[in-house]
């Protein structure tokens, strides 16, 4: 039987209240959607499915985010779908209700991780939902199965034991390679913090942290991906920090990339 075009949903979540050092990443959902639009590049992923033919993506616009309390739930409920999601942050503390969302459809997840920083602190400055906390919610609420973390390079005592605390598997950067990162044989969830990025390839984050991924890097590690994505986000995109919008073209080359992990099947 012939498949049909797979199907994917865009989400923007115009929200950076819960940054502890600058903000900016609000702007980041509309500064993408350009980028992806822009005739830069074509259509094309590197699998050769194209965005439009082979893929659909249909975009839902943002969020009507306010900063203040309902946010957390109309960002979990977007996310209890089936319907496989790119949300575009934002600001990390969007993973969390991202997930529980998730989660309620399809039980625990198995999250692949990339960021320079491990977000598992029990409390940051006293915001439980700060983008340095994201990953602590979800394993102290047990919405992971497991959680592989990829890229970091500023593990403090207080986060290495979190991470033992609750069995993350941490590939930090100073040991990286492509092929050493665990890859579950499973569905996934991908959440992509652009600090995972060394700020030479993604200057426009607002956490510059030296000695990180190359853009090959991160894709190839995609790219050995072969079990079901049952979800994206791409956060931390700071437009304010950008450089020629180069960042924004990063985030738009990973949308597509995850979109064609995605439009695959499995
Ligand atoms: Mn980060
Ligand atoms: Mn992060």
């Amino acid at each position: 039987m012939e498949q049909g075009p797979g199907k994917i949903r865009l989400i923007g979540l115009p929200t950076d209240s819960h940054s502890s050092f600058l903000r900016g990443a609000a702007q980041a959902p509309a500064a993408i959607r350009a980028a992806l639009a822009s005739d830069h590049s074509n259509t094309a992923t590197e699998s050769g499915l194209e965005l439009g033919s082979d893929i659909i993506v249909e975009d839902l616009g943002d969020l009507p985010l306010t900063e203040g309390e309902g946010d957390f739930e109309l960002i979990r409920n977007a996310a209890s779908s089936p319907d496989v999601t790119i949300f575009l942050g934002g600001d990390h503390m969007v993973s969390y209700p991202i997930v529980a969302g998730l989660a309620s459809v399809y039980g625990p997840l198995n999250i692949l991780h990339f960021d320079a920083h491990p977000d598992i602190y029990a409390d940051f400055e006293g915001d439980p939902l700060s983008h340095a906390s994201p990953f602590a919610r979800i394993m102290e609420k047990g919405l992971a199965n497991r959680l592989i973390q990829v890229g970091i390079r500023t593990m403090n005592g207080h986060c290495r034991a979190q991470t033992e605390r609750f069995g993350v598997e941490v590939i930090e950067m100073r040991d990286f390679a492509v092929d050493q990162v665990p890859i579950p044989d499973a569905p996934v969830y991908i959440s992509i913090d652009l600090d995972a990025l060394d700020p030479a390839f993604a200057p426009g984050v607002s956490h510059h942290e030296p000695g990180g991924l190359a853009t090959r890097e991160l894709i190839s590690v995609l790219q050995r991906l072969r079990g079901p994505v049952i979800g994206a986000d791409i956060v931390e995109y700071n437009p304010t920090r950008d450089i020629n919008g180069m960042t924004a073209t990063v985030a738009a080359k990973l949308v597509k990339e995850v979109a064609s992990l995605i439009g695959r099947g499995s």
